[in-house]
């Protein structure tokens, strides 16, 4: 185990080398304000920090466990997201070295993503076969939570309460991409299809109430809930901005789930 994490340093370096050519093809950029190329700069360094990061838990921890395995997957998560941020920076330059720089880091970033999950399909960081996942797990009267139906993580939350921004009592909702809260008028309704677990009818709740993607968890044509890393969730991003998430379900269906 210990020889295969060390394998994956060479990756991590392949990925420190591209960082530093992406950084020095920013800095001669002409076409770029100094303010806009220091931003990008530091999207190119977070996103090689993220996979160190994602590496060094694996390597500084004697005795992996299931939860160092899920800080490195979130780390990865998060650098994944931004090399599509980065991508979507240097497609709005037409040239080769910008094309090239796209196909360098994407391939390496391939590579060094299959690396890490070598070490992550080992059995022994398998979790346990989770059965008989509830469709929904009742905290109390005034919150409820719904299971990824893969892995059982908690991937959405409704709970009677104040949001991050809230000066009053609210709906508060907490899926898999993003935060909102509704009217706390709302709930009796939502809390009805919750008690009789019909799915469906909480996703066109929220379709209703809150935005055409609905839940961001829900897969309508699997009728069924997933975390991020069910849903295979990823960002996407047009000339640098974010633009929406897209995520593909284990039995491949693909949907909006963020906008
Ligand atoms: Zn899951
Ligand atoms: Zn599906």
């Amino acid at each position: 185990m210990k020889e295969r994490i060390s394998n994956v340093r060479d990756y991590v370096q392949q990925i420190e080398n591209i960082k530093e050519d992406i950084i020095k093809y920013l800095i001669n950029l002409k076409e770029l304000d100094n303010s806009t190329k220091e931003l990008w700069i530091s999207d190119v360094k977070d996103f090689y920090y993220y996979i160190y990061s994602g590496w060094e838990i694996l390597e500084t921890n004697l005795k992996l466990d299931k939860k160092d395995i899920e800080s490195s997957k979130n780390f990865l998560y998060t650098a994944r997201n931004l090399l599509s941020k980065i991508i979507s920076q240097l497609k709005i330059f037409k040239n080769n070295k910008s094309s090239d720089l796209i196909i360098r880091v994407d391939n390496n970033f391939k590579e060094c993503w299959d690396a890490f999950w070598i070490i992550y399909e080992n059995p022994l960081f398998e979790k346990e076969i989770v059965k008989n996942i509830k469709k929904v797990i009742i905290v109390s009267d005034l919150e409820y939570h719904l299971p990824c139906s893969v892995c059982g993580k908690i991937a959405v939350e409704f709970k009677i309460g104040y949001g991050r921004f809230d000066e009053k009592e609210s709906l508060v909702f907490r899926g898999i991409t993003h935060e909102r809260s509704l009217s706390i008028k709302l709930a009796y309704e939502l809390f009805k299809y919750i008690l009789k677990r019909k799915l469906l009818d909480v996703h066109k709740f929220m379709e209703k109430h809150h935005g055409y993607e609905g839940l961001d968890a829900y897969c309508p044509e699997c009728d069924k809930i997933y975390c991020w890393e069910h849903y295979d969730a990823r960002e996407e991003y047009d000339d640098g901005f974010y633009d929406c998430t897209y995520g593909i379900c284990p039995k491949g269906h693909k949907r909006m789930i963020d906008d």
